[in-house]
């Protein structure tokens, strides 16, 4: 049978362990350590000094004391360490007198023990007595378990501080990482979803994490087929290793951009894969840029390189030292080179107003105009064009002049109806008509009978570059520049344009510009 204290020491002890399985903050771990040694000692009182970060002894924790009390115990553990030299510090139940005396209280005996953690000493327990009986060895060595409890109490709070310090650290890099960051479980569920990917897919954390990363993000190919359903690289690792997936992704506010995720595998011991961090970047704008890129780089070849290339062959022709042109062949030979010339010019001129608008704005040369006038001017002249077409223009007697930028507006008018020739090849009649749309708002329309406008692609004629894809606009010179620019001068007027069309049957473009400009 094991003496009456010891069986209570050991249920102190496991009652001690219990509570720091349970996670109890570490002012109560160590409260609950006095206390437990306080009685097993018949002692009245207890303290629990701890090292500092600078490394000075301060109380952690106390017990039986008044809290006032506490710090004029200080003598008792200042310069304690230098004990073990002897007389060079004071005996320890003289500071103990001192102590009592300055906290008015009776403390007549103590034992204070070292807490140690491996070899490292981070503080010390004290057991107070009233009574005059002194602690004996055997009290010391029940005190020991006790102490070494209160360190493992210390040891613990330290790393968990550690441990919670450093996920609030990783915490923050992945929340503030400029790129979006995922996590995923080996069953692609998400774990971790930061502030940079709910920004940039309208997803937040909380709608995303819990739920699988292909449901979420569920990127796709231009088509529409599923890249997180068909080609997860999480799936079906590809043999290089590098696992990656690149696809749009389609946000609920109906914008698609385009992801690229880079994953990199945790693994275990085993080499299985615990989790998978994806880098996810939105590539958007670079494709975009790309695409323009090779645009600009077709359009440039195409258009620049066949009036070059015709001017070159005329040219050469035309100078041939063993031919003997007429005065007609001549003539044609040159109208020919004058007109690739022209086309050339226009082409650069676009290019470069392009590039201008992109750079920033355009500015308008404002007066006063009679678009009546400058319509008829650009319908004689383009007349002389075509031998197909016949054109009518129309503006009634009270039509307004507006304030806008001569220049810009010619080349507006140019265009469509350039443009209203180019995609009527079978000919037809092209109508510019003028009207007053509301108050102060005029409104022009030029319309056309020829090939007309697919609907997909009505938006989109006025995109930088683009043109439809069929037969005729293949064969017909264009960058696809013109109402690009049309649309950027009318707006720079605070003013709209749209077109109506009808495949086969011809399409008519309208503008509103104010009367009074911008
Ligand atoms: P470009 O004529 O140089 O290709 P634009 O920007 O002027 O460039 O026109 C873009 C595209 O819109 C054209 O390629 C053509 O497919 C289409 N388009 C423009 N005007 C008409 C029109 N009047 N009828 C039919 N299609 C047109």
């Amino acid at each position: 049978m094991l003496p009456d204290f010891r069986l209570r020491q050991r249920e102190y002890l496991l009652e001690i362990s219990r509570a720091m399985n349970a996670r109890l903050d570490l002012s109560s771990l160590l409260k609950l350590t006095l206390k437990s040694a306080v009685e097993i000692l018949a002692g009245q009182a207890g303290l629990i000094t701890l090292r500092r970060d600078d490394g000075a002894l301060a109380p952690r924790a106390s017990i039986g004391l008044p809290l006032k009390a506490v710090p004029l115990f200080e003598p008792l553990w200042r310069d304690l360490e230098d004990e073990s030299k002897p007389g060079t510090t004071l005996d320890i139940s003289f500071r103990l007198a001192l102590a009592s005396r300055a906290a008015g209280v009776q403390m007549r005996q103590v034992v204070a023990l070292p807490m140690e953690i491996g070899k490292e000493s981070i503080g010390y327990i004290f057991i107070f007595r009233t009574r005059g009986v002194g602690f004996s060895t055997n009290d010391r060595q029940v005190l020991s378990a006790f102490a070494d409890q209160a360190a493992i109490a210390v040891h613990n709070a330290r790393l968990y501080q550690q441990v919670s310090a450093e996920r609030e650290r990783l915490t923050a890099i992945i929340e503030n990482s400029g790129d979006g960051v995922m996590i995923v479980n080996p069953y692609r569920i998400i774990q971790t979803w930061n502030k940079t990917l709910a920004n940039m897919t309208g997803i937040s954390t909380d709608e995303a994490a819990g739920r699988p990363c292909y449901e979420v993000l569920n990127l796709t190919t231009k088509q529409g087929v599923s890249v997180c359903h068909t080609a997860c690289p999480l799936i079906n690792p590809p043999e290089d290793g590098r696992l990656y997936a690149e696809g749009l992704h389609h946000r609920a506010d109906g914008i698609s951009i385009t992801l690229a995720d880079n994953y990199s595998a945790q693994t275990n011991e085993e080499g299985q894969a615990t989790q998978f961090i994806a880098n996810v970047r939105d590539m958007t704008r670079l494709h975009e840029a790309e695409e323009l890129k090779q645009t600009l780089l077709s359009v440039i070849s195409h258009e620049l390189k066949t009036p070059v290339s015709i001017i070159k062959g005329y040219a050469g022709t035309l100078a041939r030292e063993d031919a003997n042109w007429d005065k007609a062949t001549l003539a044609d030979g040159l109208s020919v080179i004058e007109e690739e010339a022209d086309r050339l010019d226009r082409l650069i001129t676009n290019l470069l107003d392009a590039s201008r608008l992109q750079a920033g704005g355009l500015k308008l040369q404002l007066s006063y105009l009679n678009l009546a006038d400058m319509a008829k001017t650009a319908v004689e002249k383009l007349q002389t064009t075509t031998d197909k077409h016949v054109f009518t223009v129309d503006f009634p007697r009270d039509f307004p002049p507006i304030r806008g930028d001569f220049e810009r507006l010619q080349e507006v008018l140019t265009n469509l109806i350039g443009n209203a020739i180019k995609y009527s090849p079978g000919g037809g009649l092209i109508k510019v008509t003028g009207a007053l749309a509301k108050h102060n708002v005029v409104r022009l329309s030029i319309s056309d009978e020829g090939i007309g406008i697919p609907p997909v692609d009505q938006e989109r004629i006025f995109d930088r570059f683009h043109r439809v894809d069929n037969r005729l606009a293949r064969q017909t010179p264009g960058a696809g520049l013109g109402l690009f620019l049309v649309k950027a001068v009318v707006e720079a007027h605070g003013g709209q344009i749209g077109v109506e069309s009808v495949p086969g049957q011809g399409s008519a473009f309208w503008l509103e510009l104010p009367v009074g400009g911008q």
